[in-house]
């Protein structure tokens, strides 16, 4: 095969799933589809999560020799503790009436947490663009955390646009201004599922910035 198509699919390969046996989990940062006879899914392994998810159903009810996969969702990295989640509470509150952001970063090596606000290029109430920082070695961004300044907290088709390629947490918070309102979700190479509310300790910690 020409170089420029190997290399492309072996950073994207598709796995055949066996009927007697599991296919062995991803271990390197990457994707790849499982085609099964159940569907075809996608697998998404990064050091701190791992999920597997249906994106295609056949059309027709041929025999597909290959074995079922099911959906599934690993988070590696445990919980992110509340108080990133307050720290970030605390810039968006010191940004208005602007919006800000922040990563919440995981490294695999440390096993630890941490929290980089981001320098904005240019922010006001409806937008923000910023320069993504550098990270160090073993980190990821694992929770993308985000402002709407004092308006609501949801979605925008620019959240939408921006996230689609990532695998993360995408966190918004709205009405900064007062108690916020939040909106969470799991975004993966286009998957976006939201979330009902966030983590208890999440909201604790919020609480707690709201009342001090
Ligand atoms: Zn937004």
């Amino acid at each position: 095969m020409n170089a420029l198509d190997a290399v492309l699919q072996k950073s994207f390969p598709s796995v055949m799933v066996p009927r007697n046996e599991a296919v062995p989990p991803l271990t390197v940062a990457g994707e790849r589809l499982l085609i099964a006879s159940n569907g075809i899914w996608l697998e998404v392994f990064r050091p701190w999560i791992r999920v597997v998810r249906c994106i295609a159903r056949y059309d027709v009810r041929t025999a597909i020799p290959y074995g079922e996969v099911a959906e599934s969702t690993e988070l590696l990295c445990g919980a992110v503790p509340g108080e990133h989640v307050a720290a970030f509470y605390q810039i968006a509150r010191a940004a208005l009436p602007n919006e800000a952001g922040a990563w919440i970063v995981w490294n695999n090596h440390t096993r630890e947490f941490r929290i980089v606000a981001l320098p904005s290029l240019s922010h006001g109430p409806g937008h923000l663009v910023y320069e993504r920082p550098i990270l160090r070695d073993g980190e990821s961004v694992m929770l993308d955390c985000h402002s709407h300044g004092s308006g609501a907290s949801f979605f925008s088709r620019t959240d939408n646009d921006d996230d689609r390629h990532d695998v993360k947490l995408a966190l918004v918070l709205g009405h900064c201004d007062r108690a916020p309102s939040v909106a969470l979700r799991l975004c993966a190479k286009g998957i976006f599922e939201k979330h009902d509310g966030i983590p208890g300790t999440w909201q604790a910690a919020l609480d707690a910035e709201v009342t001090a």
